[in-house]
């Protein structure tokens, strides 16, 4: 990926340096080890810190709504579809955006190399990928496991890795390694188990909740300027984080995020005491599907899924 990378450098420093775009929003090293972090910056002697490799997790289209200006951002084939999909809405306006696109093969969670080697990350020294295949040192010693063992579950799903909406494309078109059984393996799992034992689950699940909103936050397709939970006349949901009122934040949130949602994985990840969140939205996401035959973010002049109807919709009270 470092190709990639030098590619991106040298395109964002243009940008800034010929005035076509008054920031740059793309991914740096972190503090921590085998981290990044989003850099935003409209200085062009900053652009050597942008970094491409296997941990770039967030999806920067969160961003757009809040910056002014003319932004060129980093985009994996997902964010790319966030990106359409904001523009879908009119949140974002194209020709204020230049997508500097990076062919995803797909990231790593950590979570899933820390399961493997029964070491929590600080205690491994590398994490490194060669084709198909991710190798992990610890304690000096290598070990070798396919790719698809540390992916993320969405990345094992990905439909678009390669954006198809860009303005400068960073490398050839990726081809991930896809497992789309591995994908819905908790889906499948939780869809298998009948409703009163899933209903447990899922009050203890959101009993754990602590109303942090960090998946709201990271989710580009949660854009509302007042968020129903802040709404006090009437108020939807009690302040303190009972399991009811998580289970109607989350019911009422995949509602909202319907046919915007690109199972870019941010909320799950984001969740700070690990609830399969993605389990919601990506059934969400494949109910979406099914019965609209809509994906979010494929196509920019498409109409956006909740606010439009079409003569032959079924129900007479719309037409
Ligand atoms: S879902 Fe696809 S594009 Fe997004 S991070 Fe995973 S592999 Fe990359
Ligand atoms: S990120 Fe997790 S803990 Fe925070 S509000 Fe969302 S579900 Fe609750
Ligand atoms: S609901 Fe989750 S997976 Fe869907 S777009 Fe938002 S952060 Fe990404």
């Amino acid at each position: 990926m470092k190709d990639v990378e030098q590619k991106l450098q040298y395109e964002a420093k243009n940008l800034l340096e010929q005035g076509k775009v008054d920031y740059i929003i793309g991914f740096e090293t972190g503090s921590l080890k085998f981290t990044t972090t989003p850099l935003i910056t409209k200085d062009k002697n900053d652009v050597d810190r942008l970094v491409i490799n296997s941990f770039i997790v967030n999806n920067l289209s969160n961003f757009l709504t809040e910056i002014q200006g003319r932004v060129g951002i980093v985009a994996k084939g997902c964010d790319s579809r966030s990106i359409v999909s904001l523009i879908q809405d009119n949140k974002v306006a194209r020709e204020d955006v230049v997508i500097l696109g990076v062919p995803c093969p797909g990231i790593i969670d950590l979570n899933k190399a820390e399961k493997l080697i029964g070491k929590d990350r600080d205690e491994l020294e590398d994490i490194s990928r060669e084709g198909d295949k991710v190798i992990i040192t610890a304690d000096g010693n290598t070990s070798k496991f396919p790719i698809a063992e540390v992916l993320f579950d969405n990345c094992l799903g990905c439909e678009l890795p390669t954006p198809q909406e860009y303005d400068i494309l960073l490398g050839e078109p990726a081809s991930p390694v896809i497992d789309r059984t591995a994908s819905q393996a908790r889906i499948a799992q939780l869809k298998g188990i009948p409703p009163q034992p899933r209903w447990e689950f899922w009050s203890n699940e959101l009993s754990r909740c602590i109303r942090c909103y960090a998946c709201r936050n990271v989710c580009p397709a949660c854009f509302c300027q007042r968020c129903f939970v802040e709404e006090t006349e009437p108020q939807w949901l009690m302040p303190v984080p009972r399991w009811q009122d998580n289970l109607m934040f989350q019911v009422i949130r995949n509602i909202h995020v319907a046919g915007r949602c690109t199972d870019c994985g941010e909320c799950e990840r984001a969740c700070p005491v690990n609830i399969p969140l993605r389990s919601l939205t990506k059934e969400m996401y494949d109910i979406v599907g099914e019965l609209f035959h809509f994906k979010a973010g494929m196509d920019k002049e498409a109409l956006p899924l909740m606010t439009h109807y079409e003569q032959e919709e079924a129900e007479d009270f719309i037409r």
